[in-house]
């Protein structure tokens, strides 16, 4: 992949050392996601505080991709509101898609944008952040 060394740094950082990885003591959704191209295979819990996610974390199997923008995904949306999380969601799937971004808002999250050159890949890239959506879709007042 023709990805930086530091972007293949902080890829390499979250698969071994996943953030928020396990499960929740007390969670209002839980959803279940796989990616059957890969066989990456993501369950993503959350804790809301109001309107904001108070805990998140994740777990499964998968691939360094799936499992780091996993670990990501869960840094940037911890703390904030269900609106704000679904804004950065469809700036990073579109980062994606196109394979570029202005948005600083997505800090290490932009370490993905590479993968649009790999169709396949683009998909363990946006799994947890489908899951996110789905978990925020499940949980709208
Ligand atoms: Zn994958």
């Amino acid at each position: 992949m023709e990805i930086s060394e530091l972007y293949a740094d902080i890829i390499m950082d979250h698969q071994r050392n996943p953030r928020n990885y396990g499960t929740l003591e007390e969670k209002d959704v839980e959803v279940h996601t796989t990616n059957s191209s890969c066989g990456d295979e993501i369950f993503l819990e959350i804790k809301f505080d109001g309107d904001k996610i108070s805990q998140i974390a994740f777990h499964g199997h998968g691939c360094a991709i799936s499992k780091s923008s996993a670990s990501i995904m869960t840094e940037l949306v911890k703390g904030i509101s269900k609106q704000k999380a679904l804004e950065l969601s469809k700036k990073f799937v579109e980062m994606v898609k196109i394979g570029k971004t202005q948005e600083r808002e997505l800090k290490d999250a932009v370490v993905f944008q590479g993968v649009s050159q790999y169709p396949l890949r683009t998909k363990c890239a946006t799994l947890s952040w489908h899951a996110l959506e789905e978990a925020l879709k499940r949980t709208a007042v």
